[in-house]
């Protein structure tokens, strides 16, 4: 029997309808049957599970609006039903299921980043699969994650799974759209996420979910970081969860990047939000990518945005690409003062000794 696994399964609102206006409960209840099944092979499910907008259409039976304040209605409505239907159809097979919505403010604070994560294990560790969506209903555009894909990934950083499946109504990644191009190929493996990849992933999506491939993209490299692998296959595919944990899987797989242990270092990779940038030079990130050194003021150019000391801030180069994120040592006025100077200089140049490091390699993840 393989170890026993973390494994979250993402459902987007095409899986749960057929791609029709109505949650396919005859579909759900397969896929609930299929995470049972995992659960009794002895690994641990979490579910991650758009829907509710979709589950409030159905139950308003009035025409209704696209703008945000429509939408966070609906998903007041729809979310109630959804868990609702989660729970009838687990119960069937006598799992308990907890709710939680989450936002993405509850993931850039570090002390609720915490919470979430406790409450997390603890469900998992009382044999509870939860059942997790955005808190559509609260969430305004600057807290809001906005996809489930990547919402998934900060799910599956938090609970330190080992596999997301990004379950969708496509058979996964293609060399080009298949929708258009009949031929388009399945990638079945994917071991670097690049601008080419990107490209191809494009913005496709239905017009009842959020995400597309570009999402699903984001949320792959997000979460292999995080040294989770992820699968993007399709929800409607005979026994497909089942079979992403078997040798020869479904859809197109990303290898998972070797992870940071430290958990601070985790949640900087969930991606909270950034309170400037740091313009490092090419010395510097080198220094930082091949010998795994702390940034020193002398490799720094520049600095924008409204930072303190301590505050979360991402580092990058010439083109504005970000090639790490950490917690800064030093304010923007700080940095401003001591940029590109010598070590040996800085407490001159400050007018008192707060060490050389701008930020300490314990502090920041390569991205
Ligand atoms: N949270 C939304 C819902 O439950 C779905 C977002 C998404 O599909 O990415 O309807």
């Amino acid at each position: 029997m393989q170890r026993e696994q973390v494994i979250v399964v993402k459902l987007g609102t095409s899986v749960l309808t057929g791609g029709t206006d109505k949650l396919d409960k005859a579909h759900m209840v397969e896929l609930v049957r299929q995470c049972c099944e995992l659960k009794k092979q002895g690994h641990r499910v979490i579910v991650v599970s758009s829907g509710a907008v979709a589950a409030g259409r159905e139950q308003l039976l009035k025409p209704c609006g696209t703008s945000l304040v429509d939408k966070q209605m609906l998903a007041a409505i729809g979310q109630g039903q959804l868990i609702h239907i989660w729970q009838s159809l687990f119960a069937l097979y006598g799992v308990n299921v907890g709710q939680m919505l989450l936002t993405r403010a509850d993931v850039d604070d570090r002390e609720r980043y915490l919470n979430a994560r406790d409450t997390l294990t603890a469900l998992l560790s009382y044999d509870v699969v939860p059942i997790i969506n955005e808190n559509d209903a609260v969430a305004t555009s600057e807290i809001k994650v906005g996809d489930n894909d990547n919402l998934s990934a900060l799910v599956a950083i938090l609970a330190n799974a080992d596999k997301l499946l990004l379950l969708t109504d496509q058979d996964g990644l293609f060399t080009s759209d298949p929708r258009i191009n009949a031929d388009a190929k399945l990638i079945d493996e994917v071991a670097h996420i690049n601008d080419e990849l990107r490209l191809l992933a494009g913005g496709s999506g239905t017009h009842l979910g959020t995400g597309g491939m570009a999402t699903k993209l984001q949320a792959a490299d997000v979460a292999r970081r995080a040294g989770v692998e992820v699968i993007i296959a399709k929800g409607a595919g005979s026994n497909v969860i089942l079979k992403c944990m078997s040798e020869k899987l479904p859809g197109t797989r990303f290898l998972k990047l070797t992870a940071p242990k430290d958990g601070r270092k985790k949640w900087l990779l969930a991606g909270p939000k950034s309170n400037g940038q740091i313009a490092i030079d090419a010395g510097a990130i080198s220094a930082l990518q091949n010998n795994g050194a702390s940034l020193l003021a002398k490799g720094v150019t520049n600095a924008f945005g409204d930072f303190e000391r301590g505050d979360l801030i991402d580092l990058i180069d010439t083109n504005n690409q970000v090639i790490a994120r950490g917690l800064t040592r030093f304010s923007r006025s700080e940095v401003n003062k001591i940029k590109g100077a010598h070590s040996n200089n800085i407490a001159q140049l400050l007018s008192y000794d707060a060490g050389s490091e701008v930020l300490h390699r314990d502090d920041l993840v390569l991205l």
